[in-house]
C-alpha cells in the first residue's frame, strides 16, 4: 500500500483544517446525519487520494500553462526567463490541505522557492 502516507496525511489535514469535518466530529456521534456527512466526506477524499486526483506534485503541463500565462515569480516579482528555472508552488500549502490544482498554483524561481523562508521572513 503505497498510499498509506498520503491517506494518513490527508486524515490529519482534514482534522486540522477542515471546519466541516472537525464540526462533524465534535457533534455527538449519535447524530446520524453528521455521521453520514463525515463518512461521505472522508470517502470522497480517500478516493481522490488513492486515485491520484490530488497528486502532491504539479505536472509539467500545468507548469507550462502557468508559465505561458504569466511568468512572474511570486516571491521576488521578477520575470522567470526560462521554464527550466521555474518551480510550481502551492499557494495553500499541501501540508495544510491545499489542493494540487492550477487555482492553487504559483510560479517561482527555483532559487527563490528554495530560499523563500529566508526571503519572506
Ligand atoms: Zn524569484
Amino acid at each position: 500500500m503505497g498510499h498509506t502516507d498520503d491517506i494518513r496525511e490527508t486524515m490529519i489535514d482534514m482534522m486540522c483544517n477542515d471546519d466541516e469535518f472537525i464540526q462533524s466530529i465534535e457533534i455527538q456521534t449519535s447524530n446520524t446525519k453528521q455521521m453520514t456527512l463525515r463518512f461521505k466526506k472522508w470517502m470522497d477524499v480517500l478516493e481522490k487520494t488513492v486515485s491520484g486526483s490530488y497528486p502532491r506534485t504539479f505536472s509539467y503541463d500545468l507548469k507550462k500553462q502557468l508559465f505561458d500565462r504569466d511568468s512572474t515569480c511570486w516571491i521576488c516579482h521578477n520575470r522567470i526567463m526560462a521554464i527550466e528555472d521555474a518551480e510550481v508552488d502551492h499557494k495553500d500549502p499541501y501540508s495544510k490541505g491545499g489542493p494540487t490544482t492550477i487555482e492553487n498554483a504559483q510560479l517561482a524561481h527555483r532559487y527563490c522557492n528554495r530560499h523563500k523562508s529566508d526571503k519572506l521572513a
